[in-house]
């Protein structure tokens, strides 16, 4: 037997009831009319959470880290310049992945819990190809202005992992001037981990690797995948088996956040988390992302002088079947985690998880 947790780690969340139903359904070809249906519906609703046009967004059958892979063996092409918006975890494993892909990586590096600082990371070189951010950080509980990159951003592309904000909280892509983005499923959208929406514009489409080091994430190929080629009067070709029921509980939860309506879903995620941080405050912790740049669905808090992490996420797990998560690489021991995402952000799950952490620490 599985047991059945309240997921308020950084991910995955407890998927919304919709994603959860369609993962039970009977299979479909994975050409079958019915299923390329659901796929191009599950692309269109991916548009409309990233606030684009892009004809060329999809869902990777990967998960989020393969969607970082995507964006960049997709468009570094050798000894490009790619300046790297270092402020978590993540953002050091984007300069990682660029390098690999051989760019010429310019990191900007901030101090853990600090957003991004637009005019330093501009000022960083004075003709990158790319400037790459991530929007929210998922180590450090961080929101990063990414209309500012945008604005400031010249000719460079500019690619932003959106893995946490999607969903959760706006996230205006084609308005922003993002040019490359990815996320994953298993944060605010509410579904299992397993996919990476991505999308890519036309102007950075026009300037991609002809042949990237990937056969599996070369996006020139991928089109026929999706309707894409279709919609350019080509043809529907076979890529790969599509991952038919992750695809349909993809879509199930997309179609669950826009009956919603996405601005009642971007309303619930920050009540909800400026709740839990309030909640939190009252107890006496500190939070540890700075404020103003706090995201809603994912707190970071600071483990109290004289408490062991470990212990306290044991016991909320043994006591209340409630997983948070520890901090990131240098605040393992010395951070929790708390996610809010997709069903999670409401104030039902708030009051739950500051009972069970209050009477864990002996605070209530
Ligand atoms: N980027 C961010 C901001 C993340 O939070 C994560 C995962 O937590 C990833 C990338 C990688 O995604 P995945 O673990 O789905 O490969």
């Amino acid at each position: 037997m599985i047991p059945e947790r309240h997921l308020f780690g950084p991910g995955p969340c407890n998927p919304y009831a919709e994603a959860t139903e369609a993962l039970a359904r009977p299979l479909l070809g994975h050409l079958d009319p019915a299923f390329l249906q659901i796929m191009d519906e599950a692309c269109d609703g991916l548009r409309t959470v990233w606030g684009t046009d892009n004809a060329r967004t999809l869902p990777l059958s990967a998960t989020g880290s393969a969607g970082m892979e995507a964006a960049f063996v997709n468009t570094v092409h050798p000894g490009d310049v790619v300046v790297v918006a270092v402020n978590g975890l993540f953002g050091q494993r984007m300069c990682d992945v660029a390098a690999r892909c051989g760019a010429e990586v310019v990191p900007v590096e901030h101090e853990w819990g600090a957003p991004v600082d637009v005019d330093r990371v501009v000022a960083a070189h004075p003709s990158p190809s790319i400037i790459a951010a991530v929007h929210a950080e998922t180590s450090t509980g961080v929101r990063s202005d990414i209309a500012a990159l945008g604005a400031a951003k010249g000719d460079a592309l500019l690619l932003v992992d959106a893995v946490t904000s999607l969903g959760g909280i706006p996230v205006a892509a084609d308005e922003w001037g993002i040019d490359i983005g990815y996320a994953g499923t298993q944060k605010c959208l509410g579904v299992a981990p397993g996919l990476a929406p991505f999308t890519i514009n036309d102007r950075a489409f026009g300037r991609r690797v002809e042949r990237p080091q990937s056969w599996y994430l070369d996006l020139g190929l991928l089109g026929g995948y999706v309707g894409e080629a279709e919609q350019r009067g080509g043809k529907r070709t076979y890529h790969h088996t599509a991952p038919v029921a992750m695809v349909a509980s993809l879509r199930a939860g997309l179609h669950r956040i826009l009956e919603e309506g996405l601005e009642a879903v971007w309303a619930r995620h920050e009540a909800a988390g400026r709740a839990l941080q309030d909640g939190l405050q009252d107890l006496g912790l500190e939070l540890f992302a700075q404020e103003g740049s706090r995201l809603p669905e994912l707190t970071t808090v600071k483990v109290p002088e004289g408490v062991d992490s470990a212990t306290v996420r044991a016991r909320l797990l043994a006591d209340y079947d409630i997983e948070i998560g520890g901090g990131a690489g240098a605040y393992a021991a010395s951070v929790w985690r708390i996610g809010l995402m997709g069903p999670n952000a409401n104030p039902s799950s708030v009051a739950l998880l500051l009972a069970a952490l209050g009477e864990t620490l002996g605070r209530r």
